[in-house]
């Protein structure tokens, strides 16, 4: 074998040997690499996110080639799950959404990026707010009151929260925009609603605009920035404070050594288009945002007002707020109710009361019928009454005459004449009072009353007929009575009904010379007023309707006597009956209650 020939083979077998070694090594490294992800928050797309980020997990393989880098864009609520479900290591976001992690998970930022290109190279973080540039737009938040306002999102930091903070230190509340639309990502969106006339304004993180000028998609005058902020330096126009830039944080789980791995191997990276990873910053400003906004991982402040407090507890307050509404529907009705019944009640008291009054006046009317009707039988015994102190007078005065005819002007003796002139006088203007206030036409009037005078008085009213007519009376009045309450013509009227009844009943009768008794009693707690007489006495029919209205037996008579005696006497809280007596004739009584003052 030619030398040449054993070499050629020696080098062949070598190189043989050499790629088999390197595969071996190859694939030894590739099984040993673990895979390392990296979320990175995609607010422009995907692709953006891919060329923004690619140089950075390029130079992590490059730089730790035992591990295996990849990066996964996703949106903002890609990057709370994936970071809640532990099935990434890193993760590259905007500040809003680092503190949010940070307080919700321990995500914890090793690195900070930063543009080199900036007079504050960490403080990129803002934004723009931009109108269409036409003559007499919106130049500051105040302006954008009743404007639609497009957003990326409502959650997104530098898409709205950044400029919501803005908006609120300029006293303009969200309320007071014509609403806000939400675009959804990528940011180039807002531009979009804004040229298609669906919002009259955006927000866009700082820079875009500047970026989509340069790439022509914008042109330079299209768009004019709202509320402008200068800081010198910096290369965009924008319209908020500035917050540090992005973070690049690794999750709680990841392993320490892997994190100080990545982290050295950060900040050893050089910049690409400017921008380059440098010590983590403070993003105490960003949580000042959040406390003043109270969301994130300020939200509980909101419930401290009393807007928010409503707000975590809305379905007790909307409860209660229905309970009020039950209950203020139900006093409602209730007092509608209570108003009609009472409407009802007055009315019914007027009828009632009306009722009343007139029954009242048909009483005193028949009263005063009856009252006449006894003083018509009566008549001819009231004018014989009078009769006799009017022919004493006559006696007096004619004697009176014949002494002084005589010459017999004896003063003592034409004193004694006058004096019996005076007193005959006086007894007929008696008997005529009287018979005026038995008659006259009265209201009921209740006094404190003697019975026993009530009935002597009566008798002295009555007694003259009943004398003549030849009937003797007998009276028994009990002396201890005390006095009670009462209308004493009603009562007077009552006796005289029931005295003339009884001579009534014994006109032409065998019994009259026994006479009509009259006596009062006290019984427990009333008086009692009986009237004895010997006359008829009751047949079982004449019993019947003793005290129907318009029953009578007489001739002349108008039966109402004894009706209206039982209405007076149970208008005063007694009661009349009547009892046959075994020995002839017939008792009449009536009872009064006493009151408790009486009875003392
Ligand atoms: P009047 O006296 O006008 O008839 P009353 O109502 O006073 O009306 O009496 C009704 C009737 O009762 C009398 O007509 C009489 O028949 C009967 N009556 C009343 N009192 C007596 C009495 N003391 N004895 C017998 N009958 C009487």
């Amino acid at each position: 074998m030619p030398a040449a020939s054993v070499y050629a083979n020696f080098a062949a077998m070598i190189r043989s040997l050499f790629i088999f070694a390197l595969i071996v090594y190859l694939l030894a490294t590739a099984a040993e690499a673990r895979e390392v992800k990296i979320a990175v928050l995609a607010f422009q797309g995907s692709e953006r996110a891919a060329r923004d980020f690619e140089p950075t997990v390029a130079h992590l393989g490059r730089t730790l080639r035992a591990h295996h880098f990849t990066m996964v864009p996703l949106d903002l609520a890609g990057i709370s799950k994936a970071v809640e479900a532990r099935s990434i290591d890193f993760v590259i976001t905007n500040p809003g959404e680092y503190v949010d992690l940070e307080s919700r998970f321990g995500v914890t930022r090793l690195a900070t990026l930063e543009s080199r290109d900036h007079a504050v190279p960490t403080d990129t973080v803002g934004s723009t707010v931009i109108v269409p540039n036409r003559p007499g737009h919106a130049a500051t938040f105040a302006e954008l009151a009743g404007l639609r306002l497009a957003v990326v999102a409502t959650d997104a930091f530098g898409g709205w929260q950044v400029i919501w903070r803005e908006m609120d230190e300029a006293g303009i509340a969200t309320s007071k925009l014509a609403g806000l639309v939400e675009t959804g990502f990528p940011m180039e969106k807002v531009l979009a609603a804004i040229r298609s006339g669906q919002a009259d304004a955006g927000v866009l993180r700082t820079c875009l605009l500047e970026d989509e000028i340069a790439d022509g998609r914008v042109k330079p005058d299209e768009f004019a920035v709202v509320a402008e902020r200068a800081v010198p330096g910096f290369p965009c126009q924008f319209s908020s404070r500035l917050y540090p830039d992005w973070p690049f944080a690794r999750l709680a789980g990841t392993s320490p050594d892997l994190a100080k791995a990545v982290t050295a191997s950060l900040l050893t990276m050089m910049p690409v288009e400017g921008r380059a990873w440098t010590a983590p910053q403070d993003y105490t400003s960003v949580h000042a945002l959040f406390r003043q906004l109270r969301i994130g991982p300020y939200e509980y402040l909101a419930h401290s007002t009393l807007i928010g407090l409503v707000r975590a507890n809305w379905h007790w307050f909307l409860t209660a707020g229905l309970g009020l509404v039950w209950w203020i529907i139900h006093v409602a009705r209730v007092e509608t109710l209570v108003r009609r019944r009472t409407t009802e009640l007055t009315r019914e008291i007027q009828e009632r009361e009306k009722a009343e009054q007139t029954a009242r006046l048909h009483r005193e009317e028949r009263d005063q019928f009856s009252r006449l009707g006894i003083l018509g039988e009566m008549a001819s015994n009231i004018a014989h009454e009078l009769n006799q102190p009017l022919a004493a007078i006559t006696n007096y005065a004619e004697g009176m005459t014949r002494l002084i005819d005589a010459g017999r002007t004896d003063p003592a003796m034409l004193r004694d004449g006058a004096r019996g002139i005076a007193g005959q006088a006086e007894r007929a203007g008696v008997i005529i009072r009287r018979i005026r206030s038995f008659v006259r036409r009265r209201e009921v009037r209740r006094e404190s009353l003697d019975i026993n005078e009530v009935v002597r008085e009566t008798l002295f009213l009555f007694g003259g007929p009943a004398g003549r007519s030849g009937v003797p009376f007998h009276v028994h009045l009990d002396a201890g009575l005390p006095s009670l309450t009462a209308d004493r013509i009603e009562i007077e009227q009552v006796l005289l009904n029931l005295l003339q009844n009884a001579l009534d009943a014994m006109v032409g009768h065998e019994g009259r010379g026994r006479g009509i008794g009259v006596s009062t009693a006290r019984s427990d707690d009333t008086v009692k007023i009986a009237v004895r007489d010997h006359g008829t006495g009751l047949t079982p029919e004449v019993e019947a309707h003793l005290f129907d209205t318009f029953f009578t037996t007489k001739p002349q008579g108008l039966g109402l006597g004894l009706s209206i005696c039982r209405t007076i006497v149970e208008s005063h809280g007694g009661r009349l009956w009547a009892t046959n007596e075994v020995t002839g004739g017939l008792t009449m009584h009536f009872t009064l209650p006493l009151s408790p003052e009486d009875s003392r």
